[in-house]
């Protein structure tokens, strides 16, 4: 099998089992009232692809994270390489983790091992209409930190002004 092949098996492997596939289930013990769920979603109308997602963040690290999407291959592939990527990582690993794949995608920077499955992604950099299936999942997760993060800054401040 020689490297690309390779890569296609690792993509169809993601696209029909998804890793973290589905979402959380409130009645379970463990997340219940724990944390605050946080979710996002977004769309890619070029392709037809869409992503959900499902993530709790505690002591600055996202400790689990769920998807449900609909969409090519490579939308669904992409978000369950990501949630495997992201998982138990802290915010500021993740910052650098989404800016890292978004240069790999427009070929400023280099593809490495610690980005596990994403390799087998990096060919798609080369067709410019499908590189937005592949960035779907982290832009979805990077506007997701985003709200996170404000809403923590919202909360500390109305916390001080009581
Ligand atoms: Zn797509």
């Amino acid at each position: 099998m020689n490297i690309e092949e390779l890569y296609k098996e690792i993509i169809l492997d993601h696209y029909q089992n998804p890793r973290n596939y589905g979402e959380f289930d409130y009645s379970s013990s463990f997340y219940r009232g724990s944390y605050p769920f946080c979710n996002a979603e977004g769309e890619n109308s070029l392709c037809g692809d869409s992503i959900y997602l499902q993530f709790i963040i505690k002591d600055g690290k996202l400790i689990d994270i769920r998807f449900r999407g609909s969409g090519c291959s490579l939308s669904i592939a992409s978000a369950s390489i990501m949630t495997e990527l992201v998982k138990g990582k802290t915010l500021e690993e993740i910052d650098s983790l989404i800016k890292r794949v978004k240069l790999v995608m427009e070929g400023k920077e280099e593809v490495t091992e610690d980005l596990g499955d994403f390799q087998a992604l990096e060919g798609v950099k080369n067709l410019p209409v499908r590189v937005k299936c592949v960035l779907l999942a982290w832009t979805v997760l990077e506007e997701g930190l985003e709200d996170y993060k404000n809403l923590c800054k919202r909360k500390e401040m109305s916390l001080w002004e009581e």
